[in-house]
């Protein structure tokens, strides 16, 4: 089976009958925005029907700590289409993310933000940037996986799969082939973090290979966000995991003119959501002088999405013209190139007024001129040998002296399992640890069957049973040690499948 996405599923069956789109009018600016968007689409043509959805601040507020009411995931699944107001999450009482709840439940996997400078309408230092920033939107540090284990750690669980880097990177390749982009940019910190963002970055060197057509390259993400910010020109197509992306997409957008213009999409093999890219902002809302561009733009996705190219070139071109003639709202007004300081709802009319007219200057919207359809083939899983090497064994111990754990358990063993060493917040510190070293109240002691002696250079595992990891536990937790977690040490198709510690 195969999932098509953007740009393909809706095109033939879905031009002359009206599209279901699930609307959520938001909070803050969002009804204002949101308004202003749907007046414009309406008088484009847009073939659509909206049905409004609850969700956001007041749902949360009436008890409902999911933000989201029943009856708003029903017209969801039934219109598979959400354009998005940002909603607002109310401070400090725990309540989730409403946006990180749709994008995993529905599994929106990409999250797909252009951001193209506006120059010289909207100031930029940066007149010739335009990126656009795929995102991975479910794993990583995202997971939402957190525990605290001693006084001292809490600890959150950072996990990238295979089947999550493969979609992510073969839709970024995919995307830069159905729109036109000649460049792919993976970026990692697979120099520390070798197995997660290891992984994402072996990926990508498979997938690109099957892209000759696209230039690949891969940037360590520290280095790479500094190029981004200071030469975004030099980017097309940037793919990261969850956390850069959001790092990276926000500097994107800011030094592109304003939060207020970019829109984006997140993609999902049956769902797609689009939204604007900043929140909800209560510090101007209300008062109807919020740029509505960046839902605008996020609608205009959605309807090259649903096949409605040309309604979206229509909307767009009006945008670019309106823009070009110096209508602009009051954060994009400048004194160089604007007429007019506009609000919400002037603005709107204006780019009403503008539909069917092409920007001058600004480089028009080609939608209906591409032929894109993205395919992301369904997962295999490629099975590998698996083999048990030991035990990294976590232990809360307020001892300070790594010395004084170390004897301790260098004298407990099962089987062939034995102590090979003790890390502290990743560093070796047993055996001959430097006393620099500081020490929390979490040990991680790393359990292995070698033939050799402790300080081997370069030991050879030797295979181990689950239940001489057991025995070992048993006996660790007889001598009265804490132990808080454990993690299975694994080779798989014969290569080592755990980081050494710093310093082993
Ligand atoms: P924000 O994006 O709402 O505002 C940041 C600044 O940008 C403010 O000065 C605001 O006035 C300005 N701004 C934002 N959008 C604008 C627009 N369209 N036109 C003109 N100016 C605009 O960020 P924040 O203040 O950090 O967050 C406010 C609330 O929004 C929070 O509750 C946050 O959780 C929520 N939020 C929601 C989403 C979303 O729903 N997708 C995203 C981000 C933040």
């Amino acid at each position: 089976m195969q999932a098509e996405l953007l740009n393909g599923n809706f095109k033939k069956n879905n031009v002359r009958k009206k599209v279901k789109i699930a609307v959520a009018k938001g909070d803050g600016i969002g009804p204002e925005i949101m308004a202003a968007t749907l007046k414009i689409l309406k008088y484009a043509g847009a073939n659509i029907e909206p049905s409004v959805i609850e969700l956001g601040e007041q749902v949360y507020l009436s008890g409902n700590t999911s933000g989201i009411k029943t009856e708003a995931w029903e017209t969801i699944n039934d219109a598979k289409i959400i354009l998005k107001a940002p909603v607002t999450t109310p401070q400090g009482k725990g309540y989730k993310s409403l946006n990180v709840t749709l994008r995993k439940s529905l599994g929106l996997f990409a999250n797909v933000r252009p951001v193209s400078a506006l120059h010289p309408y909207v100031k930029t230092n940066f007149p010739n940037m335009d990126v656009v920033i795929v995102r991975e939107n479910e794993e990583d540090l995202y997971a939402g996986i957190e525990h605290q284990q001693t006084n001292d750690v809490v600890q959150c669980l950072k996990l990238i799969t295979r089947p999550g880097c493969e979609r992510i990177v073969r839709y970024a390749f995919e995307y830069a082939r159905a729109f036109g982009r000649k460049k792919v940019t993976c970026m990692i910190k697979d120099n520390i973090m070798k197995l997660t963002d290891g992984l994402f970055h072996k990926v990508f060197v498979e997938i690109a290979s099957e892209y000759p057509d696209i230039i690949n390259e891969s940037q360590i993400i520290d280095i790479g966000a500094a190029h981004l910010a200071a030469h975004p020109e030099r980017f097309d197509v940037i793919v990261t995991s969850n956390l850069y992306g959001d790092i990276i997409s926000d500097i994107v957008a800011e030094i592109g003119g304003s939060v207020g213009l970019a829109g984006s999409a997140n993609i999902g093999k049956n769902i797609a959501m689009f939204e604007a890219i900043h929140g909800s902002a209560p510090d101007i809302a209300g008062k109807n002088i919020a740029n509505p561009s960046g839902l605008l733009n996020a609608a205009i996705n959605m309807l090259g999405y649903i096949g409605q190219t040309e309604v979206a070139d229509k909307i767009k071109n009006a945008w670019l013209t309106t823009l070009e003639e110096g209508y602009h709202t009051a954060d994009i007004y400048n004194n160089q190139y604007s007429v007019k300081k506009v609000s919400t709802s002037e603005f709107a009319n204006a780019v009403i007024e503008r539909l069917g007219e092409t920007p001058q200057k600004l480089p028009k919207s080609e939608m209906a001129m591409g032929t894109g359809k993205i395919t992301i083939p369904e997962y295999k899983r490629k099975e590998q040998h698996k083999q048990l090497l030991g035990v990294d064994v976590f232990i809360d111990w307020k001892g300070n002296n790594p010395e004084e754990i170390g004897d301790i358990l260098t004298n407990i063993s099962a089987f062939k399992l034995k102590l090979k060493m003790i890390t502290n917040r990743g560093v070796k510190v047993y055996p001959k640890g430097l006393k620099e070293t500081y020490c929390t109240d979490h040990w991680r002691c790393r359990f292995v069957a070698i033939d050799a002696e402790i300080a081997t250079e370069t030991p050879v595992y030797k295979p181990v049973e689950f239940e001489q990891v057991i025995a070992l536990l048993s006996k660790l937790h007889n001598k009265g040690l804490d132990i808080i977690k454990t993690e299975n040490l694994y080779e798989f198709d014969g290569k080592r499948a755990f980081s050494l510690g710093q310093g082993e």
